[in-house]
């Protein structure tokens, strides 16, 4: 699958279920992992995710196009376009779109951590998923001393 399949892939999921044509510019974005596509107001682009592709597959990722093609129609339509409005909730479940733009897991799983040490000098922060010996390792970037909490009780940051 590449930029080109992709624009073509999105024109045809358009015209079969808004009955409208999609005239601007589809493409993937790899550095995106936050969220499964987006809507540019600007540009009228739509960008897929290439992890959402890659971890989902054609099934997942038409419904994000479809969601991202609700913002665009309604939105070229001079209708509510945003997640809130009335407009937006009927034409996606109409069409069957994914309710979120964010439907991808983080990418790394963070209850795979199990410890964070931050140095006590600089601040900066390392998970760990075992314990480690702070009177052994000193910070990374300032060699200063590392204070050990476990996940369970900090504030996610
Ligand atoms: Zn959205
Ligand atoms: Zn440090």
């Amino acid at each position: 699958m590449d930029d080109a399949e992709l624009q073509a892939w999105i024109e045809q999921v358009s015209l079969a279920s808004f009955g409208r044509p999609f005239v601007h510019r589809a493409r993937f974005n790899r550095r995106l992992t936050s969220t499964g596509g987006r809507y540019f107001m600007k540009s009228h682009d739509i960008e897929i995710s290439w992890l959402q592709w890659e971890t989902y597959g054609r099934e997942e990722t038409e419904k994000i196009i479809k969601h991202e093609l609700c913002h665009y129609h309604l939105h070229l339509l001079k209708r509510g376009y945003k997640h809130r409005d009335p407009d937006f909730k009927t034409l996606l479940a109409r069409v069957g779109g994914s309710r979120y733009c964010q439907s991808l897991p983080q990418a790394r799983p963070k209850q795979a951590y199990k410890y964070k040490l931050v140095c006590a000098d600089c601040r900066t922060e390392y998970l760990r998923k075992r314990k480690v010996d702070v009177r052994k390792y000193a910070c990374g970037k300032c060699r200063g001393k590392l204070k050990s909490y476990p996940l369970d009780f900090t504030k996610p940051s």
